[in-house]
């Protein structure tokens, strides 16, 4: 293990975190999903390591859970040695590429799409070392459409940062110059530095002509049956190592791989049967919740959050819910509709608000926060 990068740092394979219940850290599955076989060793290490909780991310990787400081060596060097990784913990921090989830599946998306990812991700092995928090995402529309919510966002013709985009025909060159200049700055991500410079001043900068970008489009449904895959959620993103196990055998009565998502999804290409224990129903409530770790497994955390979130999902709370073990707010950085957060007091609620904002009420049982949500 080396030691963690100090500017905007984030666990990696090689760079655990420590938590609640011991050290967690990230496996990224290659762009165009991981095979059954890797799955099913990834569980199994996570379970015979860890604790067999695997947490699945935003940034669609998997974050095993409840490792110490030996048993995480020994997880990574499973990963390694099955080709999952990068061995330099460098190289390892830098595969910080989100690809669309349904690649080499979904024939709507933008033909170039596939050729843009991997140009990317070879371009991206010669970047000058980035903070670890640093993210490229590659859309191709689709079914599926990525929103360009990271450092920078392609897609084929065309560049993003920060709300404003350029026109331009090689986008790995362009996405280069972009990492170069931000890799002279000390800002930990590209959206501090767009708060200062501007996002436009960002693109000229590196010789490209900005325009405002539409806005991202809504999260699209990835649960349930959807063209050419199966789309599974575990219950607020939380996934047991034998969960994974039992997904990778379905995944081979399909085309044998499984894709993780940014909405915390897994898909099953061709995959018709539904497994049991994980939602399957797009119109489940519990997809409508927001919930972080939170206690035990988080040491910041006030209240057990899904265990909250659970009993929340009973309760017809209209809109996207928002349940925070912290002012944090690590499950959903943005507004939500309803927040329900964790304090010294107890439970606090809030509306339209972030989990760092003063809430409204503090001081609250669950049932009494509950009540005041719905
Ligand atoms: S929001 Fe707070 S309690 Fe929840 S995971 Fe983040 S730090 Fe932990």
């Amino acid at each position: 293990m080396t030691a963690p990068a100090p500017r905007g740092w984030c666990p990696s394979l090689h760079e655990p975190m420590e938590s609640g219940d011991g050290l967690l850290l990230r496996v990224r599955p290659p762009a165009a999903g991981l095979r059954a076989a890797d799955a099913r060793l990834l569980a199994r290490m996570a379970a015979r390591h860890g604790n067999g909780r695997i947490d699945l991310t935003q940034r669609a990787n998997f974050q095993p859970r409840g490792f110490s400081p030996a048993s995480a060596r020994a997880f990574a060097g499973a990963m390694v040695a099955a080709g999952l990784a990068a061995a330099d913990p460098v190289v390892e921090r830098g595969r910080n590429l989100l690809a669309p989830p349904l690649l080499g599946v979904d024939a709507t998306l933008h033909p170039g799409t596939a050729a843009l990812v991997a140009a990317m991700a070879a371009a991206m092995r010669a970047w000058p070392v980035l903070p670890a928090k640093f993210g490229v995402v590659v859309d191709g529309g689709g079914l599926l459409p990525l929103p360009m919510q990271a450092d920078i966002g392609a897609r084929p013709g065309e560049i993003h940062v920060g709300g404003a985009m350029a026109s331009c025909d090689d986008i790995p060159a362009a996405a280069t110059r972009l990492a170069q200049w931000f890799a002279g700055r000390s800002e930990p991500r590209m959206r501090h530095a767009v708060t200062v410079l501007g996002a436009g001043a960002i693109l000229r900068a590196v010789g490209l002509a900005p325009r405002p970008a539409p806005p991202a489009p809504p999260a699209p449904r990835s649960v349930g049956r959807l063209p050419g895959a199966l789309g599974v959620a575990p219950a607020f993103g939380a996934l047991e190592a034998a969960q994974l196990e039992i997904l990778a055998d379905l995944a081979e009565t399909g085309d044998g791989t499984l894709r993780l998502t940014p909405w915390r999804t897994l898909l099953l290409p061709g995959v018709i049967a539904l497994p049991e224990g994980l939602i399957t129903d797009a119109d489940d409530p519990r997809l409508r919740i927001r919930a972080c770790t939170g206690a035990p497994g988080c040491a910041s955390g006030w209240i057990e959050t899904r265990a909250a979130a659970a009993q929340a999902a009973t309760h017809g709370i209209p809109g996207l819910l928002h349940v925070s073990g912290c002012g944090k707010g690590c499950a959903h950085p943005g507004p939500a509709p309803r927040l329900l957060l964790g304090t010294a007091r107890g439970f606090a609620v809030a509306r339209d608000a972030r989990a760092a904002a003063p809430p409204e009420q503090d001081g609250l049982t669950l049932d009494a926060a509950l009540e005041a949500l719905s």
